[in-house]
């Protein structure tokens, strides 16, 4: 295997970066669209917006863009419905239309920002109508810093809920029945065929592959919750972790990533349920060439980086740097959680910058500074990327796409990259034919070509500066 070490990179706190920004947070979709993906992909759930038309709107039109395939609930307001009271009763009595057992075993019902703000008490719902569960939340943009950990405040609320139900009585088996061995459960949203890969994993161990968080079904929760053990495969998950810590379940952090992190993530998950040493080393000998050999046959070469907002971008790093690339900075806009620090100390180790909470401005001042050949990152950075010419791949699409676990996820990121990383030709005789064209000021289409102003731009900053200065000092003086 081949790994590239580099000195750890200076790179200072971004002086552009948004301290006073709309959230103080890194870009995101609006928060809201985690939660109510989570719920639409459940089976026999029911999900309803409470919030601006304009919201919901671009809720809705992004949850078809992902295939929901299912209608989504809308309670709109006015004013005097927000104000008097009057919406909380239009959203009590959009649940009660909603709770028929026969189709649905969750109603979950989210406000988005002006119902939060407003105070609309989705608490005081009926935990219960007709047998059918009701999840009230508050999603909002000023409260939740992105779409990932919105996902992980509905999968924590419903897990709260299903652990409160299990502690009262039986309940519902998993659909196929009860696992014959120990089960691990999985969390955080991933490419469909990793979780069968991480159940070959666990064979040897005399595991299974339990249910992945956020589940499918209800009765999923049961079964997860009834995990030996649980492996944070994307470390934001919060809510959803304290649930399973209250239950005592002990929590294994990273995933079966290349090499390294296949061996370190076996030894965790075969301490934590019990595997004597013997079958953890077993499972090793059994994994551990397979996906050297597969690392070896599909080397990377390159300097990247890479930026984005789905929990993964640790472990996508690690499975780059073990493939030969030259990894430079790693940003996430998740938080830093105890469960992905074995990636940020692995990481560290081979010199590559890691940023959490990163912001728009320091993903785009890393590519200024370390100069890839190919930049991984959100929309706005791929775009600024290409704009110089660098070959970039927007990360969701292209990278959350492709399984990265065990031996599958060993190659499966070498060809896309490959390819892109072979581009750059082209982006060069692009930039030559087309020059400064429609850039800056002149950007889009025209009749004739605006007229710089730059002396409009200086005197915004100039203003900018003398109320600064002002807030400065009257913050002194006080
Ligand atoms: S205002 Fe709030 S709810 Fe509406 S789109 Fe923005 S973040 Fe989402």
């Amino acid at each position: 295997m081949t790994t590239t070490t580099t000195p750890q990179p200076a790179l200072q706190p971004c002086a552009s970066a948004p301290r006073q920004g709309p959230h103080d947070r890194p870009q995101t979709m609006c928060p809201a669209f985690g939660a109510l993906r989570v719920g639409l992909r459940m089976r026999r759930t029911a999900t309803i917006l409470s919030g601006s038309a304009c919201c919901v709107y671009g809720l809705t039109f992004t949850s078809h863009f992902y295939g929901a395939r299912r209608s989504v609930g809308y309670v709109p307001f006015d004013s005097e419905t927000l104000v008097t009271g009057q919406l909380f009763e239009e959203v009590h009595a959009a649940v009660h239309q909603q709770a028929d057992p026969h189709k649905h075993d969750a109603v979950v019902v989210i406000n988005l920002c002006v119902p939060t703000a407003s105070g609309v008490p989705l608490r005081l719902l009926p935990k219960e109508i007709n047998g059918v569960r009701i999840i009230g939340l508050d999603v909002p943009g000023f409260g939740v810093a992105t779409h990932a950990e919105a996902k992980d405040i509905l999968a924590g609320a419903m897990l709260k809920y299903a652990r409160g139900e299990a502690e009262q009585g039986p309940v519902q088996a998993p659909r196929g029945g009860r696992s014959d061995k120990p089960t691990v459960t999985l969390v955080g949203e991933m490419f469909p065929a990793d979780p069968v890969g991480i159940g070959a994993l666990l064979q040897p161990l005399g595991l299974n592959c339990g249910p992945v968080v956020p589940t499918r079904e209800w009765r999923e929760l049961y079964a997860a919750l009834d995990g030996t053990a649980i492996a944070a495969i994307h470390p934001f998950y919060t809510n959803a972790l304290h649930e399973f810590a209250v239950a005592g379940r002990p929590i294994v952090g990273s995933a079966p990533v290349g090499h390294d992190g296949t061996a370190a993530w076996l030894e965790s998950i075969g301490s934590a349920c019990g595997v004597t040493s013997a079958k953890v080393a077993a499972a090793k000998q059994q994994w551990l060439p397979a996906i050297q050999g597969v690392l070896a046959q599909a080397p990377i070469r390159g300097r990247i980086t890479l930026s984005g907002y789905e929990g993964s971008e640790l472990l996508v790093a690690r499975l780059l740097v073990e493939s030969g690339a030259d990894v430079r900075y790693v940003g996430t806009a998740c938080p830093r959680t105890p469960w992905s620090a074995p990636d940020r100390e692995w990481l560290a180790a081979k010199g590559v910058m890691v940023s959490y909470r990163a912001s728009l401005e320091q993903d785009l001042q890393a590519m200024d500074e370390f100069q890839p050949d190919l930049v991984i990152g959100t929309t706005p950075v791929v775009q600024a990327a290409k704009q110089q010419a660098i070959p970039a791949l927007y990360f969701t699409n292209l990278i959350s796409a492709r399984p990265l676990m065990g031996p599958a996820g060993a190659g499966s990121l070498a060809q896309v990259i490959n390819t892109a990383l072979a581009n750059q030709s082209r982006f060069d005789a692009m930039h030559a034919f087309f020059g400064d064209t429609g850039q800056g000021h002149a950007a889009g289409i025209w009749e004739d070509t605006p007229q710089d102003r730059p002396e409009f731009r200086a005197n915004y900053r100039r203003q900018l500066a003398r109320q600064a200065a002002q807030r400065r000092s009257v913050g002194g003086a006080a």
